[in-house]
């Protein structure tokens, strides 16, 4: 089996043989048709990662393989979308569909279970979800970033009518600007410094794009909204961004952290407590997540086409991946192995 292999820390992945996964009881193997590259993995690959370790935790593939257990449910060549943990099905947050919280989990692409930049991987069949004939497998594999997004928006508690504003274009930003749109915000205001990221938001239905390069974002946003936003998804994930999230809330406002600060952020609260803002971080999503994604795909409420900006071989991934270090105007690029 063909995967796209970590080799160390700031050297590019290498395509190598790997071995055949095999599925344990409840386990399936799929043979992977898409897999979308995630800023997270570009950011774990500059960490002390394990050498042999294979990333991609965004994907879609056919059943290839069958455990025990999993054949009175699935049938193989059956296409299917699952989250990136395997649980042990079995426990309380197991079977509240958020295995991530499982004593047993085992991670996807970052742990312990090798990942889907390759030919194939293993799945949970507990948390895997079958793919209707009426979507591809790109759209199978957006399943995970815009649960990721969905997640972020259920935190903020979004009410039909609210401001929402976005911190960050990247794919979670994008992503979370759908589901804004989609669960009734009056009005979505996007910040990215980058103008293709911007111009991808605007696609997508954002009512306003701002370039935080050019002008401090507060104050670009009165020029242009009377009132502040009553939601703030800060999707970046840079030191000195929550504290200007503080500056830029309503009273009562919400600010949802998606993006993941990688260095020490110290914060000064005092406006945070006057204002009486709600503050949460989020990560992963629950299997219901998955499936409410997949229901409006495939009921084409929601369109993250404009999401997908390449989709190449696994053979470009390492170029690709290197590439994707210094984003100029990709948004997700999807491998299909
Ligand atoms: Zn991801
Ligand atoms: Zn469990």
């Amino acid at each position: 089996v063909r995967a796209a292999v970590f080799q160390g820390p700031g050297q590019p992945l290498a395509i190598e043989q790997v071995s055949d996964p095999t599925p344990g009881p409840g386990e399936l193997v799929l043979r992977v048709r898409a897999c979308g590259i995630c800023g997270t993995d570009l950011h774990m690959s500059r960490l002390a990662l394990p050498r042999g370790l294979v990333m991609g935790h965004e994907f879609a593939g056919e059943i290839a393989a069958l455990g025990r257990d999993a054949a009175a449910h699935w049938k193989l060549g059956e296409r299917v979308c699952a989250l990136p943990v395997i649980g042990c099905a079995a426990c309380l947050p197991c079977l509240a569909g958020e295995p991530q919280y499982c004593a047993q989990m085992r991670a996807t692409g970052l742990g312990p279970v090798g990942g889907a930049y390759a030919e194939y991987v293993l799945v949970g069949a507990a948390e895997s979800l079958r793919l209707p004939e009426a979507l591809s497998d790109v759209q199978g594999a957006l399943i995970e970033p815009l649960a990721v997004g969905l997640h972020a928006l259920r935190a903020a508690e979004l009410r039909p009518g609210d401001d929402v504003l976005v911190l960050g274009a990247g794919p979670v930003g994008i992503a979370a600007l759908l589901w804004a749109r989609h669960l009734g915000a009056r009005r979505v205001a996007v910040s990215d410094p980058l103008e293709p990221r911007r111009a991808l938001a605007q696609r997508c239905g954002a009512e306003l794009t701002l370039d935080p390069g050019a002008e401090e974002v507060g104050a670009a946003l009165s020029r242009h909204w009377s009132g502040a936003p009553e939601v703030i998804l800060e999707c970046v994930g840079a030191p000195g961004l929550l504290q200007q999230t503080f500056a830029l809330a309503p009273v009562r406002g919400r600010i949802v952290v998606v993006g993941v600060c990688l260095k020490p952020d110290p914060l000064e609260t005092g406006v945070a407590l006057t204002k009486d803002l709600s503050l949460r971080f989020v990560s992963y999503y629950s299997r219901g997540d998955f499936a409410y994604a997949l229901a409006m795909l495939e009921a084409r409420r929601l369109d993250p086409s404009p999401m997908v900006s390449e989709v190449i071989g696994l053979d470009q991934l390492p170029a690709t991946f290197e590439a994707l270090h210094h984003p100029t105007d990709q948004c997700k690029v999807i491998v299909a192995p």
